[in-house]
């Protein structure tokens, strides 16, 4: 069962966001672009698990994507996958990088078009990840679970190679997808007597949701692109520019006549990743780039977000959630 559902990175959006509002011209375009690819890579690389993710046991097991836990006040781990019993849980961490990768006890090495990259050992990382959840659980219901770990190289296209030092422990936790549940299924064999009550493993859920905190990445510092680079209006998803502009109730392509009804949702969103949550009608109107305080006024009430202050200094809370299902 399906606890927490993988939803897109949000670096992915806000990278995407940038690109449709930075100039042309900008440096740091390229970079942002091929770091977008490279993310998108890797999270289609993390929904062709779910073909295998679907053959996991589902009776009394719990599912969660994407999850990222707090260590202390402001350390946290991460983890792409876990699988929860009330007898134990597997982590399986996704790499899609491309090319050639050799996996030594102290690195990663990747060899792809005549360049070669060193990288962390993900299975260290994966098995730090198994540490902590252990000692997470352990810290709130008194009981070790038993627990395992795999790295699922899901770029169809790579070839692993390991170190012959290394070899007897990577081959057993460097996998394919294919082989997820062929490799989990001696440890679930092997571990059948349950050690937690379901009353536990509520908590323990209840816990793993409530604590996961979404990193919200600070790109503009990362590819130092100022909130001035950031240019304002109302995107036409057909001609591919900030081309729409407000009439009579509607906003309406400049160039090529579209009219969208809700294309203010995207622009919020916009506003949401790349400037801040908090938004009032002076700042909508200048970043949607139009004049009417009541049409803005009306736009931001339909779409129900909470807010406080008065009506001058009315400052409205957005979510990205509900941003999503409005658009
Ligand atoms: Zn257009």
């Amino acid at each position: 069962m399906i606890k927490k559902c993988r939803t897109i990175p949000l670096k992915i959006l806000i990278l995407a966001a940038l690109l449709r509002r930075l100039h042309p011209n900008h440096p740091g375009r390229s970079k942002i672009g091929e770091e977008l690819r490279f993310r998108r890579a890797g999270y289609y690389g993390e929904l062709s698990l779910d073909y295998y993710i679907a053959q996991l046991p589902q009776k009394g097991h719990y599912i969660f994507h994407d999850l990222r836990l707090p260590l202390s006040n402001n350390a946290f781990f991460q983890i792409d996958l876990l699988l929860l019993s009330n007898r134990y849980f597997i982590i399986y961490e996704a790499k899609n990088h491309s090319g050639t990768l050799i996996f030594e006890e102290q690195q990663m090495l990747q060899t792809y078009e005549g360049r070669t990259e060193s990288y962390p050992n993900p299975v260290v990382q994966v098995e730090n990840q198994q540490y902590h959840l252990t000692n997470f659980i352990q810290n709130h219901i008194r009981i070790p679970l038993p627990s395992s770990s795999f790295v699922v190289v899901t770029n169809p296209s790579s070839i692993i190679k390991f170190d012959s030092r290394y070899e007897h422990i990577a081959g057993q936790k460097i996998i394919r997808p294919s082989a997820i549940r062929q490799k989990s299924e001696l440890f679930w064999k092997n571990n059948q007597k349950p050690l937690i009550s379901n009353a536990d493993l509520q908590n323990i859920t209840r816990l793993l949701l409530k604590l996961d905190t979404p990193l919200k990445p600070d790109i503009l510092r990362e590819y130092q692109v100022k909130k001035s680079d950031i240019h304002s209006g109302v995107y036409c998803d057909h001609c591919n520019c900030l081309s729409m502009v407000r009439a009579f109730g509607t906003w309406k392509c400049r160039k090529c006549g579209r009219a969208d009804k809700m294309a203010h949702v995207q622009a919020l969103i916009d506003y949401y990743l790349l400037v801040g949550d908090t938004i009032t009608n002076r700042q909508f109107r200048n970043f949607l780039q139009f004049d009417s305080v009541s049409a803005a006024t009306r736009l931001l009430g339909s779409l129900g977000f909470p807010f406080n202050g008065t009506f001058r200094n009315r400052k409205y809370e957005l979510s990205l959630e509900k941003l999503r299902k409005w658009s």
